[in-house]
């Protein structure tokens, strides 16, 4: 039986997992959801509490990608999940802090950040599954970024054959680390460009390239297709299921829990998608009791899972933990459907389109609250936080683990808790220092991170400390009218 893919809209035809993987947004406007979600047997996880962490992967994909062969899933996931890439054969290796609280590292991968556990997969599930789809197209990947993810992108489409990536960043908008590691970026299919402008400016004329057929025809005529990589495609959410299924795995393992045992996960969240995937997890039958969703002072989440109203009309704050900046989490929309159905979906999603707000029934309330607890802490809790955490366990986390370690606290009863840790410290270096010594006296970014290193006895990673003596490879910069001429010049 092959696993269908549905629309959270309704409006949509069934399609099978490479098409949604290709397509990345359904027409409807909805997100592809599994009509039905897998569960393991307890044969799955005897087996897999002795298996490695990509041999666990292909057994969770193959759940799920049911049209893609054995051997193409084993060759997606080894070309991922590899030591070279993840600096050893688990992608996703755990910390114990203590008897209750277990650091699941999600940054191990080549930008240090967890956007590579599913940024690194995805090429390869797309390149196949185009294939699949009988498009023979090269694949034309534009990003806008104001962070994290165009890194990550870059890193994962990196020399993918039958890929091209662009990325896009807003020449006022992104922090000296994040623009070096994006201008020094190697590989012969990539480009970097800034954009005269803010991040919207980059994300409009992004937008902007997507919906214009002219350009797709010519484009295609040289024998290219556009796509994204953007956080929504079923092709980004299904890889993070796997690490909490490790997780529990390796704890299991360890001797720490009996199978069976439940756990809590606490996850830092903006828009959504690691949290959810830890939802499916448990739906396939992980033992997970409660899910914590921890937010920074952009606190809609905590708002909705505590109310069940769903309201954006609320000032954004510029935060320590910018990854979670976020006001509008797409994949909620995806738990909202399978606690309900796509024409209550549809509805509260035009509601928020129309007046940034909605409010979900009792029902689905109910059903929220009975698998989620909510909370938030500010800027200096965050800060308080990482040093709390270094003093007591001598164990260095970044400001958006340390937003899930604060929430998590406000639940922590004597239920064992795997909390996301989504970014090497490092790379949020200026707030975890000024958290552990007070004030820094520099702003140079690679000082920062030797005191950091000094003081702290962490290595800082290796990617990170290269890209001093790195030369920048890209150094264009255009205006948003001239995105579109400067893809055009790119795909000759
Ligand atoms: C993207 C990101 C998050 C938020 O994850 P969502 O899946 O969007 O909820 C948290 N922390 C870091 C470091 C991130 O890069």
């Amino acid at each position: 039986m092959q696993m269908k893919y549905k629309s959270t809209r309704g409006k949509a035809a069934e399609v099978l997992a490479a098409q949604a993987i290709v397509k990345g947004i359904a027409e409807d406007g909805g997100l592809f959801v599994p009509e039905a979600i897998p569960a393991f047997s307890d044969a799955d996880f005897s087996a897999m509490i002795n298996e490695d962490y990509r041999t666990r992967a292909e057994r969770i994909f193959a759940m799920y990608l049911t049209d893609f062969t054995a051997e193409e899933i084993k060759d997606c996931v080894n070309k991922a999940y590899s030591a070279e890439k993840f600096g050893s054969d688990n992608a996703a290796p755990l910390h114990k802090l203590d008897d209750d609280k277990y650091i699941l590292e999600l940054w191990h991968g080549p930008t240090c950040a967890f956007k590579d556990m599913a940024l690194q997969i995805l090429p390869h599930l797309l390149t196949k599954s185009m294939k699949k789809t009988g498009v023979d197209k090269q694949v034309v990947i534009l990003v806008a970024t104001s962070g994290d993810t165009g890194k990550a992108a870059l890193e994962g489409f990196c020399d993918v054959e039958g890929t091209k990536i662009m990325v896009f960043f807003p020449n006022d908008g992104v922090s000296n680390i994040q623009k070096l590691q994006m201008v020094t970026q190697k590989g012969g299919n990539v480009n970097v460009m800034s954009v005269l402008g803010n991040f919207d400016d980059a994300q409009n004329g992004v937008k902007q390239i997507f919906g214009d057929k002219n350009f797709a025809d010519k484009i295609a005529e040289k024998g290219y297709q556009l796509s994204s990589a953007n956080s929504i495609n079923w092709g980004r959410l299904l890889p993070q299921i796997v690490y909490y299924v490790s997780a529990y795995c390796d704890m299991v393992k360890m001797g720490d829990i009996t199978f069976g045992e439940k756990i809590n996960v606490c996850v830092p969240t903006g828009n959504f998608g690691n949290i959810l995937a830890a939802w499916y997890a448990r739906a396939m039958g992980l033992p997970i009791n409660k899910l914590i969703c921890a937010s920074n002072e952009n606190n809609v989440l905590t708002d909705f899972i505590k109310t069940g109203v769903y309201d954006r009309n609320r000032s954004f704050k510029t935060t320590i933990s910018p990854s979670m900046d976020i006001l509008i989490s797409s994949n909620l929309e995806r738990l909202l459907y399978n606690l309900s159905d796509s024409t209550t979906v549809a509805e509260y999603m035009q509601q928020l389109k129309e007046s940034g707000k909605y409010e979900v029934s009792e029902s689905i309330r109910n059903a929220v609250t009975e698998v989620f607890e909510a909370g938030y802490v500010n800027d200096v809790d965050t800060k308080a936080e990482i040093k709390k955490i270094w003093d007591k366990y001598g164990y260095l986390i970044d400001t958006h683990t340390a937003v899930a370690c604060a929430v998590n606290k406000k639940f922590s009863g004597d239920i064992k808790t795997i909390i996301a840790s989504t970014a090497n410290p490092f790379k949020f270096n200026g707030s975890v220092l000024e958290a552990l010594v007070g004030e820094v006296d520099t702003k140079d970014e690679f000082e920062i991170s030797d005191k950091l290193s000094e003081m702290t006895k962490t290595k800082v990673p290796a990617s990170l400390a290269e890209l001093k003596t790195k030369t920048p490879r890209f150094d264009d910069c255009c205006k948003k009218e001239d995105m579109e001429k400067r893809v055009e010049e790119f795909l000759v």
